[in-house]
């Protein structure tokens, strides 16, 4: 049976069996395609395959069965339920990579050329922004960065700067976790006739589609939530613009060189048939872990888009189904408190990255921003008691008793 056919009407039954095609050895799972090449039967095949008269497998920087699974099933949570202009069913084409980092520069390498501009929120991932602000300059394209929770100020941009092309979101935003209005941007970018993309990685599909209001391309780095158990790099591309994606982005794609490796695909695949129970457990914690952190006398503050003291908080509601498990708290007593607070935890993991099965914590004056002058990482927020949590799936009483005892 073809999972096109089959009428999802929850998002477990989709995540767990679209994408999946039958094996010719009627192996259960996709298996690991671990080769470099494919074959033909005889010259004329080839000359099928390369033509693009015969679908099929050339080379695995091009594409491979176990990519095309992860490709398919990530597509299909995305675009569930989601409809086109015309009311029927969103189709998607999506390109597996080999990290989250590899998705924006094929995204970036596709969309644009020298002389075009993007506009940008402040808030992003580290290396996003760095690509945005060291890398793309060199060939001609430039960053205007603005506070995108302002759309007046978004649309002074987009007048300011008419070489604007593509406007880039991250929503929730790492390590902020501050939150811009899709719905509202893509309208107004639209009017501008600009391209919206969206990274789409705290969130997931499972808790925002960013599709749903328009937006052209989203960008994953699958290595967080997607997998799940951070057992591997891995990133995504995706476009409802199905015939830009198999002409130019499918260029770009296989000449930029940053294709998956079928042994990541395979755990990503498997990762993802549980995301909808795992976001449910880590969302529930989560809620749990800001209420105890918000009431408790060593903490000073909770940045989590589920309390109404967020900034961002009615954003979030009206675009996500759930906050999200990634929060930050400042402890009161600085570096020191940081310090001791990490050394002693105990059932908690004291580690960067986000999205897997444990919950992570990082300090980031003593860890990621070390050799960064205070007075700068201060004005990116990162003060010395901050303290950034991925909240895992253990059961929550042990989360919070170590929480607790740490804080003591
Ligand atoms: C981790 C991350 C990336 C980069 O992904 P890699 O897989 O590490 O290359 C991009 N965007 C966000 C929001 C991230 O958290």
């Amino acid at each position: 049976m073809s999972d096109k056919d089959f009428p999802y009407s929850g998002f477990s039954s989709l995540a767990i069996h679209a994408g999946h095609q039958q094996d010719p050895n009627y192996a259960h799972l996709t298996p690991i395609y671990a080769t470099s090449t494919f074959v033909y039967d005889d010259a004329e095949q080839g000359m099928r395959r390369f033509s693009g008269k015969e679908q099929g497998y050339i080379y695995t920087r091009w594409g491979n069965p176990t990519f095309h699974e992860a490709e398919e099933k990530i597509a299909a949570m995305e675009s569930f339920g989601v409809t086109d202009e015309h009311g029927d069913p969103l189709i998607l084409k999506a390109y597996l990579q080999a990290s989250g980092m590899a998705a924006i520069s094929t995204l970036m390498m596709s969309t644009l050329k020298a002389g075009d501009k993007i506009l940008s929120h402040y808030s992003l991932y580290g290396g996003t922004q760095e690509q945005m602000n060291t890398l793309l300059p060199a060939f001609g394209v430039d960053a205007v960065i603005a506070d995108l929770r302002d759309l007046t100020i978004a649309e002074d941009m987009l007048k300011k700067h008419p070489a604007i092309k593509m406007i880039y979101i991250e929503t929730p935003a790492n390590p902020t976790i501050q939150c811009v209005d899709i719905e509202a941007l893509t309208l107004l970018g639209k009017q501008y006739g600009k391209v919206i993309a969206c990274d789409n990685t705290f969130a997931t599909p499972y808790l925002q589609q960013p599709f749903k209001y328009g937006v052209d391309f989203v960008i994953h780095s699958t290595t967080k939530f997607l997998n799940g158990h951070g057992t591997a790099i891995g990133g995504v591309f995706m476009s409802r613009d199905v015939s830009f994606m198999k002409g130019k982005a499918y260029k770009v794609y296989k000449a930029l060189g940053g294709s998956s490796s079928p042994f990541d695909a395979f755990l990503l695949v498997n990762g993802m048939k549980t995301l909808e129970v795992r976001m449910e457990r880590h969302c529930s914690n989560a809620e749990k872990v800001a209420a105890l952190l918000n009431t408790h006398s060593a903490v000073a503050s909770v940045n989590y888009n589920g309390l109404t003291s967020h900034p961002d908080h009615a954003v979030a509601k009206k675009q996500m189904r759930h906050p999200g498990a990634m929060m930050s708290f400042e402890l009161k007593g600085g570096l020191q408190s940081g310090i001791s607070f990490m050394n002693k935890l105990q059932l908690c993991t004291r580690t960067v990255s986000l999205g897997t099965c444990d919950t992570l914590l990082s300090h980031p004056a003593s860890m990621t921003h070390y050799s960064v002058p205070k007075e700068q990482r201060e004005r990116y927020g990162i003060t010395d008691g901050l303290i950034r949590m991925s909240v895992g799936m253990e059961n929550i009483e042990d989360i919070l008793s170590d929480l607790e005892q740490a804080l003591k």
